[in-house]
């Protein structure tokens, strides 16, 4: 179960407390067991045989709506669905270098990781001053040797602001694997004019089930074909549909949620029934999973259409908005908490928090703004904090009583 180390420590241990680990290990305990220089002890040879697939094999952890991150437990037979599927698809020789950009606590790192382990292949892990710098990046990439990437779309169209960011400074990449996030056509196609000899393929999934489901290469076919791009085809063994608000199967082009079916499905989430009833269910004798994705499928090809719900991806990371007011509204003296996404070429680019103080006292907003904030970060990740903060006496409300969260929205445009 991997987890980020610089997440306030309170997230931390709820996480470590939910999955009940028995041990943990940080890179100060794994330096104590091994001090440098000390001789390697032989590795303990793998017993022979198979796991059972039903065997967990990692956990997980993604934003929840009410504020506690859920833990979304992997089997062996869902890892090796997925591999096998990449494997054959994608061709990998042994000797591949994959970027790894995505840290080990998203699963986007099992593709590069992963695919590393059963090719014989290397990964190159890009560090978080890498990708803050654009000179420490590119120094890092001049002596890469990268052939495959793999990251969220996000990094790469942060990479192509640099003209560096070209075959003379990785002449050995030929190829670009993107999952996570919408794929922007204008990505893809910058890549392909930027790389000429590389494939850009876009693949798609949630974490429950197994990082992708659905693959495509993008190639200028596509692109002159389709704007918003899409995001595949299923992988052999996996039935994706496009199903109504009751469950039923939609005819194609109609619009509806996706639904993944198949062995690379999640038994479910670590210790939340709750949650389960609601998210996973039995189709045809395979586990399938409400991904909570707007989709139409054309001619048994899927495109994505955004969420049914209040999730969002900010810069690649996956963030509930109610994980954030669930954590606002338990500091103390507020009310009430909304948080919406400030759009930026329409994708999520900040958060701004609305919120419902108890009693407001003389201090500016600005400090307020600055103290809550400051208060969240006790709580919660850095990228899941709010850029802005507006203080409103009541919110807005909608037909149904609840927050009218376009209405507040209106203020952000
Ligand atoms: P995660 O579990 O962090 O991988 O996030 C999964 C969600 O990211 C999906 O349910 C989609 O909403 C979104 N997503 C993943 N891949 C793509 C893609 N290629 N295109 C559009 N959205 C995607």
């Amino acid at each position: 179960m991997p987890v980020e180390d610089n997440l306030p420590p309170q997230r931390l241990s709820r996480i470590v407390e939910t999955a009940g680990a028995a041990l943990t290990l940080t890179a100060a305990t794994i330096a104590a067991l091994a001090p440098a220089g000390a001789p390697a002890a032989p590795a303990p040879r793998p017993a022979p045989g198979r796991r059972a697939p039903e065997t967990p094999y990692y956990i997980m952890f993604t934003s929840g709506s009410t504020g506690e991150p859920k833990g979304v437990v992997i089997t062996h037979g869902c890892l090796e669905a997925f591999l096998n599927w990449m494997q054959v698809e994608q061709a990998l020789p042994e000797g591949e270098v994959f970027l790894n950009q995505a840290p080990y606590s998203f699963d986007l790192s099992i593709m590069d990781t992963y695919l590393a382990l059963v090719s014989g292949g290397t990964i190159v892990s890009v560090t978080r001053h890498d990708v803050a710098q654009p000179k420490q990046r590119h120094a890092a990439f001049a002596r890469s040797g990268l052939t495959v990437w793999v990251s969220t779309p996000s990094f790469a169209q942060l990479c192509l602001v640099q003209r560096r960011f070209a075959p003379a400074l990785l002449p050995r990449l030929h190829r670009f694997l993107f999952c996570g996030e919408m794929l922007p056509h204008g990505v893809a196609a910058q890549l392909l004019d930027r790389f000429p000899e590389a494939v850009v393929w876009n693949t798609y999934g949630p974490t429950e089930a197994t990082v992708a489901t659905t693959s495509i290469r993008i190639d200028r076919e596509v692109l002159t074909r389709h704007s918003p791009l899409p995001i595949g085809y299923p992988m052999p063994g996996t039935r994706v549909t496009v199903v109504d608000e009751g469950g039923r199967e939609l005819p194609s082009g109609e619009r509806g949620e996706i639904v993944i079916a198949g062995p690379n499905v999640s038994p479910g989430y670590l210790r939340r029934p709750d949650l389960n009833a609601r998210a996973f269910f039995a189709l045809d004798g395979q586990r399938a999973y409400h991904t909570g994705d707007w989709g139409r499928l054309r001619d048994g090809l899927l495109f994505c259409e955004g969420r049914m719900d209040s999730q969002i991806k900010l810069h690649g990371h996956r963030v509930e908005l109610g994980d954030i007011e669930s954590n606002l509204r338990a500091l103390p003296g507020i009310a009430d908490a909304v948080v919406l996404p400030i759009l930026w070429e329409g994708r999520p680019d900040a958060l701004s928090a609305f919120v419902v103080m108890t009693e407001r006292g003389t201090e500016p907003d600005f400090d307020l703004g600055n103290r809550l904030r400051d208060q969240l970060s006790r709580r919660l990740p850095v990228y899941m904090l709010p850029r802005q903060f507006s203080f409103l006496e009541k919110f807005p409300l909608n037909a149904n009583g609840k927050a009218d969260r376009k209405k507040l929205a209106e203020n952000l445009a």
